[in-house]
């Protein structure tokens, strides 16, 4: 007689959903695949702080091998999910034409979401988002990038769309990243160059929203926006984009002066939805993709008629219409990790996720953030030390956690910022990817 197989769960992506999921079946009684399109758990949090030359991109996306080198019962696969065939329970998986099929008993989709321009693709090209280590490393590259071009720049109204920069969306990473790089601007570079002043930079925050950060209340929103108008920056609410080209962007509003900025640098902050996955996982499931893309869950985060499958995290649509998260797709994550390991128990009967708020926190410049828990708020000084804990905290892998912190004393404490390489291979890895995709498409058709 064959020995029994041991129960075998497969994990779609490596984020906050699938790294909880996975640490949390070390024990159980199964074999644990993760698959994911990059080698690396991403902290998402921190990434504005990459793209601005804070920390290094080592530092918030350990490779997930190293994450998991200790837990025996997992196996870490690279490939890109490009299929899940749910009456077979397989997933097809490629990364350079190689693809692989991986059965599976239990299914963890955790395939998080993606940048959503609200059907204006387009304007990708020229306003890139801020979701993974490459956008981050772009969005590096512009920004210095654009310093360095304003340098050279003899025409005064050229050197000022240079000086431009223009962040959508007046959520966290939106508030983050235009602190960011108003510090840049008026601490950091202020001695760097000989024919510009750094400090002459417009930073600017636009939002169609009334307010700034519309999920921590008027309070904070009003707290960040002070703040923000400290460090100088330009912010306008109510403001719709409408186009977006590379030497700037149109807002539609009354105010004439505000109708076109001239800006070389964009960053979109402004919208998410669903992996593509999302939409794939329903059509199989033969159920209507919830908002942005998003699969709408059971209870217990089962895709509807198929107890054996899990959504957790950001591509999850839950009945009790939870945030996108960090906190959310850890929980959930664990979640469906302890119902698989009950199910292999024999114990079938599903448990109602139920989500516990751990607070909401953005930090806004150095010394400055604001945080909420309940009815309680924070500001000031104590919120960013309570962010600074918290980051700390989850930030995966001891030596991450003393370089990150190590580099905070520079950049906080003092002026510097110890990541400021930019690379050929960053300035051009849009153009480079875009000339492959045509590549791509002209050969299908040869
Ligand atoms: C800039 C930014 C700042 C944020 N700040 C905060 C914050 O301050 N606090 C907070 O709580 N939350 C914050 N969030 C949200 C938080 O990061 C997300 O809620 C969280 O990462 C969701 O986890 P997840 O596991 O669902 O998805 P993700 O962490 O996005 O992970 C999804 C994984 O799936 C992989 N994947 C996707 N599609 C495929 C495929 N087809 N094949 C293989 N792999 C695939 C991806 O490569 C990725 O590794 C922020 C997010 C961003 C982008």
């Amino acid at each position: 007689m064959p020995a029994p197989s041991r129960h075998r769960v497969v994990v779609v992506g490596s984020g906050f959903g699938g790294l909880f999921a996975t640490k949390m079946l070390r024990r159980a009684d199964c074999d644990v695949t993760v698959i994911d399109r990059t080698t690396h758990h991403l902290f998402q949090p921190l990434l504005y702080q990459v793209a601005t030359g804070i920390l290094s991109e080592g530092e918030i996306a350990p490779a997930m091998r190293d994450i998991l080198r200790h837990q025996a019962n997992a196996h870490v696969l690279l490939g890109e999910v490009t299929d899940i065939d749910l009456e077979a329970r397989t997933v097809t998986s490629s990364v350079l034409e190689r693809e692989t099929v991986t059965p599976y008993d239990s299914l963890i989709v955790a395939a998080g979401a993606r940048t959503s321009y609200f059907g204006n693709d387009d304007f990708a090209r020229h306003a890139p988002g801020l979701k993974s280590i490459d956008d981050a490393l772009e969005l590096r590259g512009r920004i210095f990038g654009a310093f360095e071009m304003a340098e050279l720049e003899p025409d005064p109204a050229e050197r000022a769309a240079w000086m431009t920069f223009v962040v959508v969306g007046g959520g966290p990473t939106g508030v983050e990243m235009a602190g960011q790089i108003a510090e840049l601007a008026h601490r950091t570079l202020t001695k760097n160059f000989r024919r510009i002043d750094p400090r002459d930079a417009r930073i600017v925050l636009v939002d169609a929203a009334p307010q700034l950060l519309g999920s921590f209340g008027p309070r904070l929103g009003g707290k960040a926006r002070g703040e923000l108008e400290r460090l100088g920056v330009e912010i306008h609410l109510g403001a719709m984009v409408s186009g977006v080209d590379a030497h700037g962007l149109d807002l539609d509003t009354d105010d004439p002066r505000l109708q076109r900025i001239e800006a070389v640098t964009k960053v979109w902050a402004a919208g998410v939805a669903g992996s593509p996955l999302g939409a794939l996982l329903c059509e199989r499931a033969g159920i209507q993709p919830g908002r942005g893309g998003r699969v709408p869950v059971e209870p217990d985060c089962t895709l509807p008629g198929h107890p054996e499958v899990y959504v957790v995290g950001d591509l999850m649509q839950h009945p009790d219409g939870l945030p996108g998260v960090a906190e959310v797709a850890m929980q959930s994550g664990m979640h469906s990790a302890i119902q698989i390991e009950r199910r292999i128990a024999g114990d079938m009967t599903p448990r109602r996720f139920r989500y516990r708020s751990l607070g909401d926190l953005a930090s806004i410049s150095r010394y400055f953030a604001v945080g909420k828990w309940g009815r309680v708020e924070v500001w000031g000084f104590l919120g960013w030390v309570i962010w600074l804990v918290v980051h700390i905290t989850f930030l995966t892998g001891f030596k991450n956690r003393v370089t990150a912190l190590f580099h905070w004393i520079i950049s906080f404490l003092g002026r510097a910022r110890a990541e400021r390489t930019i690379t050929k291979q960053q300035i051009f890895a849009r153009q480079a990817l875009e000339e492959l995709e045509t590549l791509r498409v002209r050969d299908q058709y040869l």
